[in-house]
């Protein structure tokens, strides 16, 4: 009770804000995740690897805009290219560019693809790519996992069905399970594609392991159907993505959240011949249209971030840093209701009862009706308390503006919290 009344106690004017906006956004919110008790947090404004909200409060952001923050906030080079592409080109053409072309080249250069194809979102850019699943192989069915988030209308996450667009044709299995893939394939024969993340992000991340990988990709190409690897998340992990880090070979992969430079974003590409499915010379092709998916800002934006700052030496840095960071938050909480998981950059503190180690969390099941959410909320709250804007859920994606001296500090007020709440935090 003590951490929930310094939360309102330093926070009047978002507590006022937030009864303003519970009059025109329904439970005052527009992005579900960020609905925080007692009330959210209302920001004003980002500079580097911190924020301000409008309360004058300060914190070290290790929220990252759940991995899109990457660049931290106005980055000088995505500042200068954004002006000059307001200046000089303006914001929509209404026609095709050539910063689309040269934006295309240098994704699929990256990543390996041979075509792709840009939306305004991740959920969008997986969404036609099960469309092209189906129209290429004719089948309908696509095997998905627990835990996972594909977007918001492709959540497998909450139990929910009317979450998920599409509801008769998932076949849903337990995530890292290689023998689950293998009896859903000998008893289906209309699967048009297994759609997967290589660490379920919003589950917690949680790593797949390389044999459950290579027995999707193995099972998938013996079933005649599609591997999507959705690297909307993790494809800031190598300079390639998770795929190349892993050597996995997936027919699709989608992308989204950094690439975007700051801006809306979402791709998807690989193999010529599935995204052919949307050429227009061809008859028949598939439609594939949206206002501003060749947004001029987005275009410029995302082409100058990925071509001049994150360049292969900063994916090494900041991924090591993310290492460094949640091997010493793995020593901070050994032998407690705490651990951490994740990979690089990418990590999810997770609390429970039974005091899982992160070994222990190979999929959602492992962690769900174990979870101690009281904990959980109590260490968000001193967190934030203590100027650490990190997320309710957990997660934790790193910004390549934070200083080695922001995390230390950051590892201190975890190990201040532990040690504070000692009691409460022993299995
Ligand atoms: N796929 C994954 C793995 C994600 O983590 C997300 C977003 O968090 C999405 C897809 C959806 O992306 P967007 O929020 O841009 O629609």
């Amino acid at each position: 009770r003590g951490a929930t009344t310094r939360f309102i106690e330093h926070h009047p004017e978002s507590q006022r804000l937030h009864k303003l906006s519970l009059e025109s956004l329904p439970g005052g919110n527009t992005r579900t995740l960020l609905h925080t008790a007692p009330f959210p947090v209302f920001m004003r404004k980002g500079e580097g690897s911190e924020l301000w909200d409008e309360d004058g409060n300060k914190y070290y952001d290790l929220v990252g805009e759940l991995s899109a923050g990457l660049y931290g906030h106005s980055h000088p080079t995505l500042q200068k290219v954004l002006t000059e592409t307001i200046q000089n080109v303006g914001l929509s053409l209404g026609a095709t560019n050539i910063y689309e072309q040269r934006y295309a080249s240098l994704l699929c250069e990256r990543f390996g693809l041979e075509r792709v194809r840009f939306t305004n979102s991740g959920t969008e850019a997986n969404i036609h790519c099960l469309a092209a699943a189906r129209k290429f192989t004719g089948r309908r069915k696509i095997i998905v996992f627990r835990g996972a988030y594909h977007g918001s209308v492709l959540s497998f996450g909450n139990g929910i069905p009317e979450n998920n667009i599409d509801q008769a044709d998932w076949v849903l299995l337990q995530y890292n399970n290689s023998d689950g893939v293998r009896e859903a394939f000998s008893q289906n024969d209309d699967i048009a594609a297994v759609i997967l993340e290589g660490i379920q992000g919003a589950g917690g991340f949680i790593s797949a392991s390389l044999k459950f990988l290579q027995a999707t990709r193995e099972e998938s190409e013996k079933a005649g159907a599609l591997m999507i690897l959705d690297e909307v998340m993790t494809s800031r992990l190598a300079a390639g993505g998770l795929k190349d880090m892993l050597g996995i070979r997936p027919d699709l992969i989608t992308l989204g959240k950094y690439l975007g430079g700051g801006l809306p974003f979402g791709a998807f590409g690989g193999r010529r011949d599935i995204i052919d499915v949307f050429n227009p010379l061809t008859p028949g092709a598939l439609a594939h249209s949206g206002t501003f998916q060749n947004n001029t800002l987005m275009l410029h934006s995302g082409y100058a971030g990925l071509s001049e700052v994150y360049t292969a030496e900063v994916v090494q840095s900041l991924n090591a840093q993310g290492d460094d960071l949640r091997l010493r938050l793995q020593r901070v909480f050994a032998g407690s209701k705490f651990c951490i998981t994740g990979q690089g950059s990418l990590m999810c503190v997770h609390a429970t009862n039974i005091g899982l180690r992160a070994e222990q969390i190979t999929c959602r099941d492992d962690v769900a009706g174990v979870e101690d959410t009281e904990l959980k909320q109590l260490f968000w709250l001193e967190l934030v308390n203590a100027g650490f804007w990190v997320q309710s859920r957990g997660t934790i994606t790193l910004n390549i503006a934070m200083s080695a001296a922001a995390l230390n500090a950051f590892v201190e007020a975890v190990e201040e919290f532990c040690k504070r709440y000692r009691s409460l935090i022993v299995v």
